[in-house]
């Protein structure tokens, strides 16, 4: 990719960019590491050509096989959320989609693990982050209800995609002091956005705000 593609030009210029971290600093969003990270990183790279000129409004986009990259809002709103109790090393994030929050998250902590159940997408999704040199984010095609066993307990675990409940294997990869943010709730119906604390007592669990996320779906598929 050229140089220029990741600037940007017109609808995806950087005076573009900033306006769109002025909207998301007016809904609310306070870490400024977070918002500097937003006006920096390329949202038109994780959005087909067509939907490039779209890619700085503060709104989901779809990204193909009924998927969407998630709203500048929730991404920021999610990170900062994460982040709240200090900067974790390591972050799992469910559900890679566009590759655009794994992205985010990069750029803030050593090292993001992520999971996509369609191939397709994820293969999109490494060869965004290979144009824009990131080299701390591995992925692995698989059902992310599962977590990623081997790397696991995680201080840090964002959940992009909806369940009706809360996957245990998740709950159970969650170290003690750790954080997970996820969407729970029916399609359709209503979502909260929860955050979930693992303390030396058990689980403690917080309910954030509404939001609206794809469902979180069993098996991986090509
Ligand atoms: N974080 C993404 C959001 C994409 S939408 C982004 O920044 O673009 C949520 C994604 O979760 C979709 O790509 C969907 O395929 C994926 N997903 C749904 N259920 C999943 C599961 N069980 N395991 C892994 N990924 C899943």
């Amino acid at each position: 990719m050229i140089n220029s593609d990741i600037q940007g030009i017109g609808m995806t210029s950087q005076r573009t960019r900033d306006r769109l971290v002025e909207r998301l600093r007016e809904k609310g969003i306070k870490n400024q590491r977070v918002l500097e990270v937003i006006r920096t990183t390329p949202r038109h790279i994780f959005v087909d050509e067509a939907m490039a000129h779209r890619a700085y409004e503060d709104t989901a986009l779809p990204i193909g096989h009924g998927q969407t990259i998630s709203q500048p809002y929730m991404v920021a709103r999610m990170t900062e959320v994460l982040l709240a109790a200090g900067v974790p090393d390591v972050v799992l994030e469910v559900g890679t989609g566009s590759g655009y929050q794994s992205a985010i998250l990069s750029r803030l902590v050593a090292k993001v693990y992520t999971v996509e159940r369609i191939s397709a997408l994820l293969q999109k999704a490494r060869e965004a982050h290979r144009k824009m040199g990131l080299l701390n984010v591995y992925s692995k095609h698989s059902d992310g209800s599962w977590g990623w066993e081997p790397k696991a307990p995680y201080l840090a675990i964002m959940v992009t995609a909806a369940p009706q409940s809360v996957p245990p294997s998740l709950l159970e990869q969650l170290a003690v002091g750790g954080r997970m943010v996820i969407p729970v709730g029916s399609i359709g119906g209503e979502q909260k956005l929860k955050l979930f604390t693992r303390t030396t007592e058990g689980i403690e669990e917080e309910t954030l705000e509404l939001a609206r996320f794809v469902p979180l779906l069993d098996g991986a598929i090509r």
